[in-house]
């Protein structure tokens, strides 16, 4: 018996199966209206089980394509995800071609890399002594910039292991990624002090007071977490404020900037938000949220290249770089984060800013702020209540104020379900003080005002339509 090959025994038609593929991509994507997130079928298991094998092309398009997370549609405003591009096509074809490693070594997607977060450095007004790496996400960056800050303050970290004297400063209501680095890295949450916010903003004297006490207690501060555009209602530090005291403090200032960090992008007054960024020590953001791009890709961007180096830079005998050769290059992204073997996620933001141009990019955000503005017109309009103010493009509210608590938070969440079942639309929940609300994060290129009004109209029929099934 002779074993099957790892290739096609007919490039030809495989060929013809992907231009069929394409034009199905393209489809859907350019009618992106038309494929709203659908409920997966409860078989999908059973017809995505291993060793069907057949028609693999049909399959995909027939099985997989429809089944989508929506965030493709332009009334999907749920949590904080983008919208994808179609450039993403160009990088994703030719990326699989490539099947690049950009961990190191002497290849061109090593300086396609360079280039966008050299691109991304300018923006954020960051010298050229800064240095990046690309990274699955904000989750990830989080934890490679606290290891850079750690490192730089206990040289010695790397070979003598973690002190759980070190201690993190971040406004209450930061995004759990930098809990999670915070507990990774071995610090332990119980050392992440959350700082009350006044005007959505840290307190500076409650943190310059917690600072104190930390160091009177014999710890030392190693990291404020300024945040550009908090997850719940989108709030922004003062980073000029935190740079000010970092610096006084001898403490790393990092920046969370998600997706708020793209502010730096749009027109004013949104623009003014994240000043400040540029004296940061690190920021971490993303490109998969407020930039459109495909999943996933996010950036560490660290101000002193040799803090980033020193925290994750190690040439074992088998990754030995050399002066010419495939061995040759420089910089080797492995030595700037955690992973060595690394995919391809330079490219699809490299084809996104060379396709569109900057210019584009600033628009949508500038449009995505401006369109959150006037949700929460709509939505006074209908008679409903705003959460908080909107301050960038998250727009938080409860559709029948006049009920109890309990009563407008179960309304809420049963809105949320209703219409993302029945009206292609999707808003996510979160709670604000004590009560669930239907929360909108506007980073959607395609969401025009129209889809806002008719969104907003449908929830406002729908609490009218639902409200008697909460009393
Ligand atoms: C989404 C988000 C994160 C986490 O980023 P991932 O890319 O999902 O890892 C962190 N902070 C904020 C403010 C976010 O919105």
């Amino acid at each position: 018996m002779t074993t099957p090959p790892l290739g096609p025994n007919d490039w030809e038609g495989l060929r013809s199966d992907l231009h069929r593929l394409l034009d199905r991509c393209v489809d859907q994507m350019r009618d992106a209206k038309d494929h709203p997130w659908q409920a997966p079928p409860a078989d999908l298991a059973d017809r995505y089980a291993i060793g069907t094998g057949g028609d693999v092309v049909g399959r995909v398009m027939d099985q997989v394509l429809p089944y989508h997370g929506g965030n493709t549609h332009p009334k999907f405003w749920g949590w904080v995800q983008g919208s994808g591009l179609a450039s993403d096509f160009v990088a994703g074809i030719a990326a699989a071609a490539m099947n690049t490693n950009g961990g190191g070594r002497n290849h061109g997607i090593n300086e396609v890399e360079r280039a966008v977060i050299d691109w991304t450095r300018r923006k954020m007004g960051f010298g050229t002594g800064a240095s990046g790496v690309l990274v699955a996400g904000t989750s990830q960056a989080t934890v490679i910039a606290l290891q850079a800050a750690r490192v730089r303050a206990c040289p010695d970290v790397r070979a003598a292991g973690g002190d759980a004297k070190l201690t993190v400063y971040a406004a209450e209501g930061v995004h759990n990624a930098t809990r999670k680095a915070v507990e990774l890295l071995g610090l332990g949450h119980d050392q992440l002090r959350l700082v009350q916010t006044k005007d959505g903003a840290m307190d500076l004297e409650t943190l310059q007071q917690a600072i104190d006490m930390d160091r009177a207690h014999g710890r030392t501060p190693l990291t404020i977490v300024g945040t550009s555009g908090s997850v719940d209602l989108g709030g922004y530090d003062d980073l000029h404020a935190l740079s000010d005291l970092a610096n006084r403090e001898g403490i790393w200032l990092h920046v969370d900037g998600a997706f708020g960090a793209w502010t730096r992008l749009a027109d004013a007054p949104w623009r003014g938000l994240t000043d400040g960024i540029d004296r940061a020590d690190s920021i971490a953001l993303d490109f998969h949220k407020w930039m459109y791009v495909g999943y996933d890709c996010g950036l560490a961007l660290i101000a002193d290249e040799a803090a980033h180096r020193a925290a994750f830079a190690a040439r074992p005998a088998y990754l030995k770089g050399a002066a010419e050769g495939l061995a040759g290059g420089d910089p080797w992204f492995c030595d700037y984060g955690i992973d060595l073997s690394r995919g391809n996620r330079a490219l699809k933001v490299w084809c996104a800013l060379e396709m569109f141009g900057e210019e584009a990019f600033a628009a949508a955000i500038t449009r995505n702020c401006a369109q959150a503005s006037f949700m929460a017109d709509q939505v006074q309009t209908h008679g409903m209540t705003l959460a908080a103010p909107v301050v960038s493009n998250i727009c938080v509210f409860t559709a029948a104020p006049e009920l109890p608590a309990d009563q407008q938070s179960a309304l809420n969440a049963k809105i949320a379900t209703h219409l993302q079942l029945k009206n292609a639309t999707v808003f996510s929940t979160t709670d604000v003080n004590g009560i669930t609300c239907l929360r909108a994060a506007i980073t959607n290129h395609r969401t025009r005002n129209h889809h806002i009004a008719e969104a907003i109209a449908d929830v406002a029929k729908t609490a009218q339509l639902l409200k008697g099934s909460v009393g």
